[in-house]
């Protein structure tokens, strides 16, 4: 009788799933003490299903969080420490039954073993109830013979006779392209397995600069394009990597939402003014419904580590919700007090001046950078309260001394006239905020 409710609780978890009971290895649940508790959540309809995204170029239905194969956890440190496969197996487990379907991996990963862990981890799911990606490590490539042998061994590696999205990987200068991927026909030779089905979807992976990009964001009919992109690279080439794949209309796939860790924890005064806006959400949850919130983003790759990042990353994207405008506010004050130890990017171009209310602009950035390179910026979240009293002091002085004569930020009203006339994106309201709150 219990074996029977076992079966039918593990049709139910199927249903919920979204998948055919014929077609799921349940029997190899059965050594699987994660899975088995697993399966009797997902019958109970205790398991919530990450938001899914259209694929406008084929109708793949893809979860909008994706799982990076590229920090499995491992036993020992460092890079080639052997990665605890049934650590890897949980999270896997529980990603899939909480609809994560993306699977980013490639050649190199692990030393060559993350292609290997992941298509194992996935094995027990039917093939056609994920999303497998892998990469050609393009700069390792030195003649032309060795693209086809690579991918050869990449469908060994994953046990697999296609993938659904493959990339070349990690494109990041000209004449590197163009020896791998035209002179020794890479692209020509990608081109053919997917007309012949072995790969679904071709497109690549980008870490080079514009002058690259606009080369060959139009060299070929490109399925899809990863790039880096989080709140603090939007300024820097995000923005214009995103906006040009809006343009073609050519599906984004993010990785780095968190910038390599970093958003996960920003300074002590930072994370408070996003926990004093949502208490209960982490502070990486705001990095993910950042790119969540961009439409043509297909999924944001993110490399889980721990049981903890992955719950919260499935907390994040059930029942996903953009940011609203007022959010959008509080994280653009977030981003000020973060970068509050960063010099401003400001070139002195000043295309934002005059300002209506004679604040010297530029002159305030210029000054405000001194202090940042003299490292006297104060914080009282992130120091001790001499340190802050010291370091206000002189940022105050800095500041009455430097706009004796008027123009400094205290004139500023926010009324956002200059901010549409910066070039370099600057919150120039939101900044001025900042510096004003120090000289109070
Ligand atoms: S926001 Fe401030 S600095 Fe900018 S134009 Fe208005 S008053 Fe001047
Ligand atoms: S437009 Fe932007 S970069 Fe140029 S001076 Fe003004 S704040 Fe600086």
């Amino acid at each position: 009788m219990g074996t029977e409710n076992n079966e039918i609780n593990r049709r139910k978890a199927l249903k919920i799933m979204g998948l055919s009971i014929a077609s799921l290895a349940v029997a190899s649940f059965k050594n699987n003490a994660f899975a088995n508790n697993l399966s009797e959540k997902i019958a109970n309809g205790e398991i919530s299903q990450v938001v899914k995204r259209e694929n406008n170029k084929n109708g793949d239905m893809v979860s909008l969080i994706g799982f990076g194969c590229m920090r499995f956890p491992t036993n020992g440190e460092g890079r080639n420490a052997p990665v605890d496969v049934e650590k890897v197996q949980e999270l896997v487990d529980y990603a899939f039954a909480h609809g994560i379907n993306y699977y980013d991996t490639a050649y190199v990963y692990h030393g060559g073993k993350s292609e290997g862990i992941i298509s194992n981890a996935l094995k027990k799911y039917p093939r056609n109830s994920y999303f497998l990606a892998d990469k050609m490590p393009g700069y390792y490539v030195k003649e032309k013979g060795e693209i086809a042998k690579i991918f050869e061994e990449q469908l060994q590696r994953c046990n697999t006779d296609y993938f659904d999205y493959y990339l070349l990987h990690s494109l990041q200068n000209k004449p590197g392209y163009d020896k791998v991927y035209e002179e020794f026909g890479g692209y020509e030779y990608l081109n053919s397995e997917k007309k012949r089905g072995r790969i679904k979807q071709l497109g690549f992976s980008f870490h080079g600069d514009r002058e690259l990009w606009d080369y060959v964001i139009d060299l070929h009919p490109w399925d899809f394009v990863q790039i880096q992109l989080n709140y603090i690279d939007w300024k820097k080439d995000g923005e214009y990597l995103y906006k040009s794949l809006e343009e073609r209309k050519i599906p984004c796939i993010i990785m780095e939402p968190l910038l390599g860790g970093r958003l996960a924890s920003l300074s002590a005064s930072a994370n408070k003014i996003l926990k004093d806006k949502r208490p209960n959400d982490s502070i990486a949850s705001w990095a993910f419904r950042y790119v969540g919130s961009l439409p043509n983003v297909l999924t944001a790759l993110s490399g889980m580590t721990y049981m903890e990042h992955l719950v919260d990353n499935i907390n994040t994207f059930t029942d996903f919700k953009k940011l609203s405008v007022s959010e959008k506010m509080t994280l653009n004050k977030a981003i000020v007090e973060y970068e509050k130890f960063q010099r401003i990017g400001c070139t002195s171009c000043r295309y934002c001046m005059p300002c209506p209310f004679e604040v010297e602009i530029p002159t305030v950035f210029e000054t405000y950078n001194k202090l940042v390179m003299e490292k006297s910026i104060p914080s009282k979240e992130d120091q001790t309260a001499e340190e802050f009293a010291e370091k206000s002091k002189k940022f105050a002085d800095t500041f009455k001394k430097e706009f004796a004569n008027g123009g400094n930020a205290t004139a500023c009203v926010g009324c956002g006239a200059c901010e549409p006339k910066c070039p370099q994106h600057l919150s120039i309201p939101d900044l001025m905020e900042m510096i004003k709150s120090n000289l109070k």
